[in-house]
This record gives structure tokens, C-alpha cells and sequence, in this order.
């Protein structure tokens, strides 16, 4: 996509997933696209053309508008033809659960004075921070505006999400500044929430926790068809049918993981206590999940008994797939949690192995899915890459030492794996036992 015409150039500060495409877009509609980040070998490699983070398109986008995007480590230069600045830092969890700030005020802090200005957060952030912000701006005698415009970009299908966003939400005192977010983004035709800051912060908050809720929920079913007989995947067929529930994040398994839903969740959780309110299903969200992390270890304990010695082979690392994001990962506490109870785990992921290796320890790492299963008594589907539909499950079957598929996406067909041969273990349907 490109635009005619010369439209108005922005800084994006922050260089990671969200800053990024954020940059790769805005650059695609048509502005300059003043890019800062204090990680100066990101930005070098930025400038030679190497890309961070694998995300689909994203290459491309940027190659394709490299001319209008510049990128420093330095923000005053970098962002002085820029009258909107979009932060784009993390805010990775404290160890308390809220939100850690730290990266958002160094950026406030190095704001240099100016009432043109505004700053525009991306980045995900408790209710009540653009107002805290405007206070310190407003105490610094800086008079920017301030304009809240929460990303709901997903990793894995990023570039699209912000080309066609299913909305705009723009938090704002009602002035030039959001007018000018609302221009910028007025050539994808989303629908547009104007509203108040703190609304927007929320707005973004409470949607990643219904959509970590609802996946609890059905992992919760999941668990009870499992005790009962039921099959969760024609549950969730038939649930999904109903437009007040919809299909999507209907899907059991083992657990959500990701940057987004285990801080944001917690983040909200945090942020009601904070304000002497206690969100008490957000509590049995979070801990669903974590508990269903761990209740393949069962399953594959059923089989084998002691796993003492056993070797487990780990398909897909990342938290989904489509992108090479370690961050809360299931697969970080099954690899734990095997090796803790005595078995080796080998592990293939078609693109997370390199983050994945800073992020684990003690896994053997496999140059492909053949390789990771080859020996081993159980292999477990961690990440649903597209790639593993071509797997020949009776090569699979043939080349492992033991005879257990547990599916932790109930991604594979159980009939298919039954007839290779193999013992199919899923999540809320019936366990089966391979045929010969
Ligand atoms: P990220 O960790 O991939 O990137 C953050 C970048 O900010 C890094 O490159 C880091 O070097 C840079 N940075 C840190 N401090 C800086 C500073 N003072 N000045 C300039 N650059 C600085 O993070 P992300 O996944 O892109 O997430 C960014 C924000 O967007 C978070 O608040 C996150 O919750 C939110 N968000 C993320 C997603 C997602 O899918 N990743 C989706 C929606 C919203």
C-alpha cells in the first residue's frame, strides 16, 4: 500500500514489535517516519536493513518505505520535524505484577520543552498514566498534549492487523492532537472510538483480560470433558456458533502466554487492588492458566510413569505460532517442569530457536521436526506452526522410541495419529490409543 501526496511526518520511540510496525505503517501510508530506540545495535542493524523481530510482511513493508524511514538512537534530532511522538517502549511486568514505567518516564523525562508537541502512547499502560504524565509535563512547565492510542496489533499477523484494524481508539482532551491520530489513521477506514484518556487505557486493558478470560473458560471446559466424556472441540463448535459467543479464542490448550495477556491480565489485576478493588476472576484466570501449563505433565506421566530418564520431544517453542516471541511461553515451564521431573527435552521451533536459547536451559536444540522426535517416548505439540499439518505421523511413529502424541492444540487429527499408530493424548477430548 502507499499513499499520494505528502502527509505528516511522525517520531515512534521504541523499535520492538509494536514500534515497528507502527514505523513500517505509517511509513506505507505515506509519512516520514522518525524512528528512535536506545538499543544502538537494533538501530544499526535497522539501518543496514536487518530486521529484529521475524513478523510476516514485516521485511517487505519496510524495504518497500525505507525511504521515509529514518532511525537513531539519539531522540532530540530524530524527532525534531515530528509534532506527534509515539511511545512504543515496554512495560514489561515488576516483579509485583504491575506495570513496570521505568522505559515510558525516561522517555517523558527526555522530552525536550515545547507546547507544539504531543505524545502519543502505544504502549500498553495502567489506567490514570496519561494523567500522570500530563501532571509531570504540566510540573516541567513542557506543555505537550498527551493522546492515548492503545495498540491491538497480534504478533504472527501484525503488519495486517494494522493495516485493517478492527478499531482506532484514541484517548484525548478533544484537541489538535487527536484530531491530528485520527487524520493519520483516517486512509484504513477502521472505525474510530474518540474518548476520554483514561477510558482508552482501560479499553485496552479490559480487552486482553475477556480474551485471556475466555480462553480460562474453555480451557476450564476442556477440563471438565475430559472427566466427563465430552469432546472440547465440538463444545467449542457449537458454543462458537452462537454470535454472542463467537468462534475465536475458543480453542483449549495448554495455556496463553505471549508479552500481551499474562502481564496485561495481571496488570489489571494489580491495577483494581491498587485502587482497593479485588478482581477476583482475573485471579482464577491467571492461576487456570498456569495450572494448565502444567497438567500435560500428567498426561504424559499416565503413559510413562516415572519420567526419570525419558526423552520428550518439544514441537514449536514460541507462545503461538507465526512469530519468534519467547515472552511467557508455554513451553518455557513445560521444559522446566520435564526436566525438574527427570527427562530430556529436545526441542525444534521453525524460527524461536535463537530466542528461545537465551530464554532455556538445559534443551537440546533440533534442526527439524524429524530430528526432535527421533528417539524420543513422548512428543508433545507445543506451538501449532502450519508446517506440522505436513508431518508424516507414521514416520514420526517410526522413528520414536515410545508411542505417545500429546497434542497440546488439539491440532492434529486423532483419527490420523490413532491410525500411525500412536497413543493421542489432547486437551478436552478422549484419549486414544494407536492402532497395531
Ligand atoms: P519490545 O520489547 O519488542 O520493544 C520495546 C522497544 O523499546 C525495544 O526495542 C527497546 O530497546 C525500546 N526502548 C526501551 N526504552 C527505550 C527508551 N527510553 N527510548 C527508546 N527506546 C526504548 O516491546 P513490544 O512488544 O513492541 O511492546 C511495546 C508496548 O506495546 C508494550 O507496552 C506492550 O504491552 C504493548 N503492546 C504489545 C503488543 C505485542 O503484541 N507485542 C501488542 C499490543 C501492545
Amino acid at each position: 500500500m502507499s499513499a499520494q501526496g505528502t502527509r505528516e511526518p511522525i517520531g515512534v520511540i521504541g523499535t520492538g514489535y509494536v514500534g515497528l510496525v507502527t514505523a513500517a505503517g505509517f511509513a506505507a501510508l505515506g509519512s516520514d517516519v522518525f524512528c528512535v530506540d536506545i538499543d544502538a545495535e537494533k538501530i544499526r542493524g535497522l539501518e543496514e536493513g536487518r530486521i529484529p523481530i521475524w513478523e510476516p510482511g514485516l521485511a517487505e513493508l519496510i524495504a518497500e518505505h525505507r525511504e521515509r524511514l529514518h532511525f537513531s538512537t539519539e531522540l532530540a534530532p530524530a524527532l525534531e520535524h515530528a509534532r506527534l511522538r509515539f511511545v512504543a517502549v515496554g512495560t514489561p511486568p515488576t516483579y509485583s505484577g504491575d506495570a513496570d514505567l521505568s522505559a515510558v518516564h525516561a522517555v517523558v523525562e527526555a522530552m525536550p520543552a515545547s507546547d507544539r508537541h504531543a505524545l502519543v502512547m502505544k504502549s500498553t499502560v495502567p489506567v490514570g498514566t496519561g494523567e500522570a504524565i500530563e501532571r509531570v509535563f504540566a510540573a516541567q512547565g513542557k506543555g505537550f498534549r498527551y493522546v492515548s492510542c492503545p495498540e491491538f496489533l497480534k504478533e504472527g499477523s501484525a503488519v495486517k492487523d494494522f493495516l485493517e484494524p478492527d478499531r482506532v481508539v484514541i484517548g484525548d482532551a478533544g484537541d489538535w492532537a487527536g484530531d491530528a491520530v485520527e487524520e493519520l489513521y483516517a486512509p484504513l477506514d477502521a472505525p474510530v472510538v474518540r474518548t476520554d484518556v483514561k477510558s482508552a487505557e482501560m479499553v485496552k486493558l479490559a480487552s486482553n483480560a475477556f480474551l485471556a478470560t475466555k480462553i480460562s473458560f474453555i480451557n476450564e471446559i476442556a477440563n471438565v470433558c475430559e472427566e466427563t466424556g465430552a469432546d472440547v472441540v465440538e463444545v467449542a463448535r457449537g458454543m462458537g456458533l452462537d454470535d454472542r459467543i463467537g468462534p475465536k479464542f475458543l480453542q483449549a490448550g495448554i495455556g496463553f502466554g505471549g508479552s500481551c495477556f499474562p502481564k496485561d491480565v495481571t496488570a489489571l489485576k494489580q491495577l483494581a487492588g491498587n485502587s482497593g478493588y479485588h478482581f477476583q476472576l482475573l485471579n482464577s484466570v491467571i492461576e487456570v492458566n498456569e495450572l494448565q501449563k502444567r497438567r500435560v505433565i500428567s498426561k504424559i506421566q499416565k503413559h510413562l510413569g516415572s519420567l526419570v530418564g525419558k526423552e520428550i520431544a518439544l514441537l514449536g517453542l514460541a507462545f503461538k505460532p507465526n512469530t519468534d516471541d519467547m515472552r511467557e511461553a508455554s513451553s518455557l515451564v513445560l521444559s522446566s517442569r520435564l526436566q525438574g521431573a527427570g527427562a530430556r527435552v529436545r526441542a525444534y521451533d521453525p524460527v524461536a530457536e535463537d530466542e528461545a536459547r537465551k530464554l532455556m536451559r538445559g534443551v537440546e536444540f533440533a534442526d527439524s521436526a524429524a530430528d526432535a522426535v527421533a528417539g524420543a517416548d513422548a512428543v508433545i505439540l507445543v506451538t501449532e506452526w502450519p508446517e506440522f499439518r505436513e508431518l508424516d505421523l507414521v514416520a514420526v511413529a517410526g522413528a520414536m522410541r515410545g508411542r505417545l502424541l500429546v497434542d497440546g492444540r488439539n491440532f492434529f487429527d486423532p483419527q490420523a495419529v490413532r491410525a500411525a499408530g500412536l497413543a493421542y493424548e489432547a486437551i478436552g477430548r478422549p484419549s486414544l490409543n494407536g492402532e497395531g
